[in-house]
């Protein structure tokens, strides 16, 4: 019998302003959603940008927790608990990365708040139901619609302070969600990753060679938003699984990590997703997904080896076997073999072979 299609169909519901100067429209927003006391969240380094915001919202901000760090610490967790009960504050409003806005995502879960997500990365966390919280050197991750941003407001000229090297590893990243989503079965789901893979790999470059370009960022912040936005109503497989153990038991850098591993998890599932990864490489414009992913990445100076990214010969060996636990939903199985070969390119950033 030939294969007949099934799956389930559900999309989440989002709630975008996007434009240039988009942040102007934050205190009507807030208005119109009825968020009347926010606590402002940001990393240290973007502390100037939460207290001008601060100034922006007046009375309906109650304060400014500006202590957010990569992976979200529960530690950092329950800190702003304790600000944001002591402020009776009713809502966040993140801006940031990907840190930043999982914060207040943590926060959604545990107080109720409601959260405003403002990104200043290409990361994508606003447009998902992903959580995640780091304890020690273990992060738990979930989904649950109640963390998903009431609003996210993407202001192009918000990322103009990104450098050239963050740009290019961020980029990645959303290159990344977008790739692993290009073979859903959601017509919606695939088309935003496709217009997403060719929104991003157009001007990742052009960012990168001319970070002060608005108009090249707008398109690549909006090449993230429907990443994130793929990856939100969509799914991750074994590229986001390796990601996950890099990071939460090596340590490794998030958007780095997903820069140097996406050529070799491409290659990894070529044979097995065949039309989507030439569909990947039309949208690129290139004659092979895996190869154009390896030079994109070449071209825009990103992180190209695990060796560099703190990884030791002998972790690769730990990284397979917390792999094959338990079984990676992905478009083949995984099989031990693919993935150490996977693994030894990636830690030497060897260039894929067709
Ligand atoms: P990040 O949020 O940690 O930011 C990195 C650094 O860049 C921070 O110091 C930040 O303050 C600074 N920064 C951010 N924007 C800036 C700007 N415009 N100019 C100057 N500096 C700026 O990094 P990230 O890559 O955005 O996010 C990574 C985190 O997000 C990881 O914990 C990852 O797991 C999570 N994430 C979650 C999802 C999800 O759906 N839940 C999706 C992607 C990433």
């Amino acid at each position: 019998m030939p294969d007949v299609r099934a799956f389930p169909y559900r999309m989440l519901s989002w709630n975008v302003v996007f434009g240039v100067g988009a942040i102007e429209r934050l205190p009507g927003e807030m208005d119109r959603l009825g968020l009347a006391n926010a606590l402002v969240l940001t990393t240290p380094g973007q502390a100037a940008g939460g207290r001008e915001l601060l100034a922006t919202l007046g009375d309906r901000a109650v304060g400014h927790f500006d202590q957010a760090a990569m992976h979200v610490p529960a530690e950092t967790v329950d800190q702003a608990t304790h600000v944001a009960r002591q402020l009776a504050a009713d809502c966040t409003v993140s801006i940031g990365g990907g840190s930043t806005i999982g914060l207040g995502k943590a926060l959604a879960s545990r107080l109720g708040l409601r959260n405003v997500a403002i990104p200043t990365t290409y990361a994508g966390s606003e447009m998902t139901n992903i959580w995640g919280i780091t304890e020690g050197s273990r992060k738990d991750t979930g989904r649950d619609d109640a963390v998903m941003p009431d609003l996210a407001i993407y202001d192009p000229e918000l990322t103009l302070t990104l450098s050239p090297a963050v740009t290019a590893s961020s980029g990645l990243n959303a290159l990344a969600q977008a790739v692993a989503n290009v073979p859903s079965n959601d017509a919606d789901v695939a088309a935003m990753a496709l217009e997403a893979v060719r929104l991003i790999s157009r001007h990742l470059p052009i960012v990168v060679n001319n970070p002060a370009a608005v108009d090249a960022r707008s398109e690549l912040l909006w090449g993230a938003c429907l990443a994130g936005g793929a990856l939100g109503a969509g799914t991750t497989g074994l590229h986001h699984r390796l990601c996950h153990i890099l990071g939460g038991t090596f340590g490794t850098p998030h958007a780095e990590t997903h820069a140097v591993l996406l050529p070799h998890s491409v290659a990894c599932n070529a044979a097995a997703t065949g039309q989507a990864v030439r569909k990947i490489a039309e949208a690129m414009g290139v004659a092979d997904a895996a190869i154009g992913i390896f030079e994109l990445a070449e071209a825009i100076g990103a992180p190209r080896a695990l060796k560099d990214l703190g990884i030791e010969p002998g972790d690769l060996e730990r990284v397979v076997a917390i792999a094959m636990e338990t079984p990676i939903s992905d478009a083949a199985p995984v099989t031990e073999p693919a993935l150490r070969k996977l693994l030894e390119d990636a830690f030497l950033g060897r260039r894929p072979q067709p």
